[in-house]
Order: structure tokens, then sequence, then C-alpha cells
């Protein structure tokens, strides 16, 4: 059974139609990975995924609850940012805590969530820090915490890596999938890098132009690409 679900979504703006009737199912636990050019619709359909943008058309239903004009805090879902999106003037424990001190959860039970997530991450050390004392690693690391802290179902990541160095993207990405595998949470990552896409995914959804050109594992990709869109961007031989 799908966790959650896309049925003929689509999103204009003024006259310009930007995501052309999306269909898409997405099980619970899975890694998802939208891959595609820029400008293809990945974040718009992320934002809409979050309810940080407003669907023109089409359903979006989470465990088969329509959720187009929920609230984004009731969904279920966080998004972890870029890291330079950190509050500059609070500590990383404030950062992490800051949406869970918002939505009046007790701070006792921040606190607690903090220190789980500050474990996952290994940021333990650090949690008196500002954002400017931490290396950009580091920084990524507590956008993905203020996520944890707020026990999502679904997180959504558009191009957490893209500021960072090549070593540290590397180093990054098996990060992730080991909090993947840790926390059991399904996952939908944005990103335009082929190599992020295959090496995460268990899913990928490829997009051009507003339209999914192909979903399915990396290697079906790989093996069976749809057209030679798909075959270029994952890199085969079709
Ligand atoms: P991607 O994340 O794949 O690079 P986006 O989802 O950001 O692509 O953008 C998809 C298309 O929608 C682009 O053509 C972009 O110019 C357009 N677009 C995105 N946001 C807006 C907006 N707020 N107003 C008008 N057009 C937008
Ligand atoms: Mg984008």
């Amino acid at each position: 059974m799908s966790e959650l679900q896309l049925t003929d979504v689509r999103k204009s703006y003024g006259g310009l139609e930007v995501i052309k009737g999306v269909n898409l199912d997405i099980r619970s636990g899975e890694f998802v990975v939208f891959v595609g050019p820029s400008g293809c619709g990945k974040s718009t359909l992320l934002r809409m995924i979050a309810g940080l943008e407003e669907i023109t058309s089409g359903d979006l239903t989470i465990d088969d609850i329509r959720m187009n004009d929920v609230d984004p805090s009731k969904r279920g879902i966080a998004m972890v940012f870029q890291s330079y999106a950190l509050y500059p003037h609070m500590t990383v424990r404030e950062n992490m805590g800051f949406a869970l001190r918002f939505a009046g959860v007790p701070k006792p039970e921040i606190e607690k969530r903090v220190k789980e997530a500050a474990s996952i991450l290994e940021l333990e050390p650090l949690l008196d820090r500002k954002p400017k004392q931490l290396s950009g690693g580091q920084r990524q690391r507590v956008a993905i915490g203020r996520a944890i802290v707020r026990h999502p179902k679904i997180f959504l990541f558009d191009e957490p890596l893209s500021n960072l160095d090549a070593e540290l993207r590397v180093h990054m990405r098996i990060e992730i999938a080991r909090l993947h595998k840790q926390l059991a949470a399904t996952i939908i990552y944005v990103t335009h890098d082929q190599v992020e896409a295959m090496t995460l995914a268990d899913k990928i959804v490829v997009l051009r132009s507003g339209v999914v050109e192909q979903v399915g594992s990396p290697l079906e990709l790989y093996d069976d690409p749809a057209n030679l869109f798909v075959a270029g961007f994952i890199g085969s031989p079709k």
C-alpha cells in the first residue's frame, strides 16, 4: 500500500503550466529520488508535497487522506533545507529545538528529542556552538537534525549537498544512507546529480519539463531506459 500518492498533480504559475499531470506512488520506508535538469520542476513538486506551494489541480494523499489543503505542520512531513537556512544567532541546540518550541512542545520533551537527534548525527559536542563556528558538513547535519526532532514520517530533501565540496558530498551521502536505515523513514530526495541518485535511491523518478519520463530502480533505469533522455541522464548506452 502506498503511503504517499500524487494523482494528476499540476501546477501553473500565471498561465504557464510547470508541473503537467504527475502520478506517483511512494511506499512507506522508500528512498525516492527526483532527478532531472535545472528548471524541470523538482523543487516545485517537493514544495507542493510539503504544503509550501499550493497544488493547482490533482490530489495529494498521505495514508489515503487528502492533504491538498492541510496545514504544512500537520502533514507529518519535515523538509531539510540547505545548511545556510540555519538561524545564525542561535546555538545548534536552539536551532534544532526552535520549531518544537514554536509548536508548544514542553521543554523536557524538546531536550530529549534534541539529545536523541544529536546522538544520531554525532553532534553532541557541538550543541552550544553557533552556526558560524561549524564546518559546512556540520551545518548540514544540524539542518537534518532540525527535521529529525520533529519525528516526521516523511523527510523531504531539496539538493541538500549542493553547497558542499566534492569530498564532503560523498561523506554526507553515506551519512544520509545510514540515516535512512536507522530511522526507517520515507525519504524524498531531490538532486540533479546522477551519481547521488544512483547510489541513494530505491526508486528514481526522472523528470523533464514538468513530466515524469520514467520511474524505476537505479538498475531498471540503467538497463532499460524508456527513452534517450533517460538514457542520457542516467548515463546508460541506449
Ligand atoms: P528545479 O527545482 O527542477 O530546478 P523548479 O521547480 O524550481 O525547478 O522550477 C520549475 C519551473 O517553474 C521553472 O521553469 C521555474 O522557472 C518555474 N517557477 C518556479 N517557481 C516559480 C514561481 N514562484 N513563479 C513563477 N515560476 C516559477
Ligand atoms: Mg530546485
